[in-house]
């Protein structure tokens, strides 16, 4: 039976949580917090927000729901108005980054967890609220770690709010015991037994094999979807492509593989297609991120391809930062992924890898975020709210001691922190700017020195979208001579100026971007984003200024937040980092690539085939120790010679 052919209401009641609904509105009522356990796609994002709000748990209150995705909160919200039969942004709506769809008559809302972190340092009793659900609590982000200890201290300033947490895997032993014993109930599931295969041999080339695997299941197998994990926009991407070529190679012959893939940066028209019914005597390959693991639920998937791995950020201590390393899952993560086949009929799930790699070379569980990332932004958030005995703070897993000594180190650096690790003024108000600190500093930086204006566009392009340029594969040549035209001599920064600029110039126009292979779509989404910034300096009533052609100072204004992102060219080859010495590379891209720059600042670094500077910017190192006198000491007399600050 096709979905379709289901009304909403059948479709809704047809869900294993409708069973539970009664029990669930009892406890809910009963007591002020719970936890919530079910296999995914049980209906507990979609359907218990409704229950309360169907219940008259949002009359007198909004009903929160965090997910730790944008691309779920956005997607899981317009379903959810679908179902009410509202417009997205009016009764449901949902809230991420620089992106608010919802208004004054909005009762059920999905949020990221960073949002629900910003609404609590706004307004630490959450009063608009009647119920939070913490969704999808088993992801452990750090932003939902966090939540688990602000809003127990929120419970206790609000008798009347409610708590519920959910899980769809077996933490919920764990959960309960933080959360004081709270009671647990348990969605029953309604699974299929999955056939797990494994690889005899490891596989040299992961994608090879998950497209091979493909092509099999699609010409041998009985009807069903396939899910394929991947790590990343490119690889899916990649992926699609090839097996399109695949299939058309075969031709007419083969039955049709509708390819669709999934991912964060999809907008979100598209990603909605993934949901669609598959046409009869058609077969649907869905490639997905992590974000098909337990965020999103595709009915009628009969197998999953598994290779074995995620891109995930962890602090990579030699680079002094956060990085998006591609590293292999965890046992619970591909139980998980197995599982995804089991929900429709019986399954299949091929894993990409041996029995022996499975049992030996996993980590049973994932590690939470908050235990191997950088915390400096969480940190910063903390003590705007106040809190300052971190040590203190009610962790379900405290993070390593050096990770948080690492993060008042660089807020210190920063000077967002003072000697006695209190909050400055201008840490305060890097809080209000939802960013890394680095960039929050340049943005406030960049006031004094009369260049907010510019500023404020480049902070736009960076934080709005990965690239505003377009590079189609036949067109390469093409779109990177249009590229370079608005290369600055100065660098990246400089550069993605001059493309806002030309865009206003030209007055927004569509057919300017398509005649200089930038995305039309992503500059609408800078100046949105640009637009929310303005915001936030009025609101600190903070000077817009301009400086003109002198964009020396919007270099100088980098270098206060990024200073520890610098790197100096090395005789051999290529640059070192001068915090800690570490070999990177200009990437191609770049409009400083090939050229003669000295020193230069670097907004992140991307590994390949090896470690690549993205959005380089030229500097003088003098500007690096004007902008942390404590971070830097200079040693010999050029100024160039740096050393670390050793910090008492
Ligand atoms: P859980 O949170 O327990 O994992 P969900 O509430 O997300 O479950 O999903 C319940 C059902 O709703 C699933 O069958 C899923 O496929 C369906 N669903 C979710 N989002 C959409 C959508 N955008 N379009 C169609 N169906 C959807
Ligand atoms: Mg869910």
């Amino acid at each position: 039976g096709k979905r379709t052919s289901m009304s909403i209401k059948d479709q809704r009641e047809s869900l294993p949580a409708y069973k539970m609904r009664k029990q669930f509105l009892d406890a809910v009522r009963q007591y002020q917090l719970l936890i919530v356990v079910g296999d995914t796609g049980s209906g507990k994002t979609t359907q218990l927000t409704q229950y309360l709000a169907e219940d008259g748990f949002a009359n007198d209150g909004v009903i929160g729901c965090t997910q730790p995705r944008r691309v779920a909160a956005m997607s899981v919200a317009a379903r959810v108005s679908d179902e009410v039969g509202c417009r997205l942004g009016e009764e449901v709506g949902y809230t991420v980054r620089f992106d608010d769809k919802t208004c004054d008559r909005t009762r059920i809302k999905y949020m990221t967890d960073g949002i629900m972190q910003r609404e609590i340092l706004l307004d630490p009793a959450l009063s608009r609220y009647s119920v939070i659900m913490l969704d999808e609590a088993h992801e452990r982000t750090i932003a939902t770690d966090v939540l688990f200890g602000l809003l127990k201290k929120t419970l206790k300033k609000r008798p009347d709010m409610k708590l519920i947490v959910t899980s769809a895997t077996l933490d919920a032993e764990k959960f309960s015991t933080y959360f004081n014993e709270c009671p647990i109930l348990t969605i029953p599931g309604r699974t299929f037994p999955v056939e797990i295969m494994y690889s005899r041999e490891p596989e040299s080339d992961y994608l090879d094999a998950a497209l091979t695997t493909i092509m099999q299941i699609h010409l041998t197998e009985p009807a069903g979807d396939i899910l394929l994990f991947l790590t990343g926009k490119e690889e899916i991407d990649t992926s699609c492509e090839i097996l399109f070529e695949r299939m058309k190679a075969l031709g007419p012959a083969v039955p049709e593989l509708l390819i669709l893939p999934i991912y964060g940066a999809l907008p979100s028209e598209i990603a909605s297609r993934i949901f669609e019914p598959t046409p009869d005597g058609t077969r649907k390959v869905v490639i997905a991120t992590n974000i098909a693991e337990t965020s999103i639920t595709i009915d009628g998937i009969f197998y999953v391809v598994d290779p074995g791995f995620v891109k995930q950020t962890a602090y990579d201590a030699k680079l002094g930062m956060d990085r998006l390393q591609v590293t292999p899952i965890s046992q619970a993560q591909a139980k998980q992924r197995a599982g995804r086949a089991g929900r429709t009929g019986p399954g299949k799930c091929f894993r990409l890898y041996t029995e022996s790699a499975f049992q030996n070379e996993m980590l049973p569980t994932t590690i939470p975020e908050i235990q191997r990332q950088n915390l400096s932004n969480t940190i910063l958030m903390l003590k705007a709210m106040g809190i300052n005995d971190l040590l203190g703070f009610d962790f379900m897993d405290p993070p390593p001691t050096n990770t948080m000594l690492t993060a008042l180190e660089e807020l210190y650096a920063l000077a967002a922190l003072d000697d006695e690790g209190l909050l400055t003024r201008l840490g305060r108000r890097m809080a209000d700017f939802p960013m890394d600190p680095a960039l929050a500093k340049s943005m406030i930086a960049s006031i004094e020195l009369g260049c907010s204006e510019e500023m404020l566009s480049i902070v736009a392009m960076i934080s709005a979208v990965q690239t505003v340029f377009h590079r189609p594969k036949e067109k390469q040549q093409q779109a990177d001579q249009k590229k370079s035209r608005f290369h600055d001599p100065a660098g990246d920064h400089l550069t993605l100026l001059n493309v806002y600029n030309g865009w206003k110039g030209a007055g927004r126009s569509d057919p300017w971007c398509f005649e200089n292979f930038i995305q039309p779509r992503s500059m609408k989404r800078a100046e949105d984003v640009r637009k929310q910034l303005v915001q936030i300096l009025d609101r600190h009533r903070l000077k817009v200024v301009s400086c003109g052609r002198d964009t020396t100072r919007v270099r100088q204004a980098l270098c206060s937040g990024f200073f520890r992102n610098a790197a100096r060219k090395d005789p051999q080859e290529g640059y070192k980092t001068l915090v800690e010495g570490t070999p990177v590379y200009m990437h191609p891209s770049s409009a400083l690539f090939g050229k003669a720059a000295e020193h230069v600042i670097y907004h992140s670094l991307v590994e390949t085939t090896r470690e690549y500077m993205h959005n380089v910017t030229s500097i003088e190192p003098k500007w690096l120790v004007e902008a942390a006198p404590t971070f830097f000491k200079v040693a010999g007399k050029d100024g160039m010679g740096m050393s670390k600050r050793k910090q008492a």
